[in-house]
């Protein structure tokens, strides 16, 4: 997978996401309630951490005025059920592009455009659980937040000392 730039198709990844989840809630006989997939939808709005303040606007300008209750509920289902993350330093969430496998998440983040992307690194997982089982720790959930800049804010960033070198 690659890192998500400013034009792809979008609404691949929006129709894979839910199509995952439809899946994953199947399996786990877990249901998918409108309410649900309406944030899971908002969640995939963007590959931008959306918090939940900014949920409760999109429904309501979706003419679906929810109560902030409703939306802390259904973002708990979704995190339960792996199908989205939690991204503390943004305070935000980000939709999971394979769920179906427990895993805390790495999330690379770029501090230039604010796009995120998942890293899916079992080993890396597997790595932290061992070393942590060194010091005697056993790990319930980890989530990574990598920050950094993403391709094309680097490829910019490079012209533009391109460009100072030359002037
Ligand atoms: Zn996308
Ligand atoms: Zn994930
Ligand atoms: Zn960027």
């Amino acid at each position: 997978m690659a890192f998500p730039t400013a034009r792809h198709d979008h609404s691949a990844c929006i129709q894979a996401a839910l199509d995952a989840a439809e899946q994953e809630c199947r399996r786990r006989g877990a249901r998918l309630t409108d309410t649900r997939r309406i944030v899971l939808e908002l969640v995939w709005e963007s590959h931008r951490p959306v918090g939940a303040y900014a949920l409760l606007e999109s429904l309501g300008k979706l003419g679906r005025s929810a109560a902030p209750p409703t939306v802390y509920r259904a973002l708990d289902f979704l995190l339960a059920h792996g199908l989205i993350h939690r991204v503390a330093s943004r305070n935000g969430f980000i939709g999971c592009p394979h769920p179906g496998h427990a895993h805390g998440g790495q999330i690379l983040l770029c501090t230039q455009c604010g796009m995120a992307a998942e890293l899916d690194d079992p080993a890396l997982d597997q790595e932290i659980v061992n070393s942590a089982a060194r010091l005697g720790f056993s790990v319930n959930r980890q989530t990574i937040e990598v920050e950094g800049l993403c391709p094309v804010c680097r490829a910019q960033r490079n012209s533009e000392e391109e460009q100072n070198y030359v002037a």
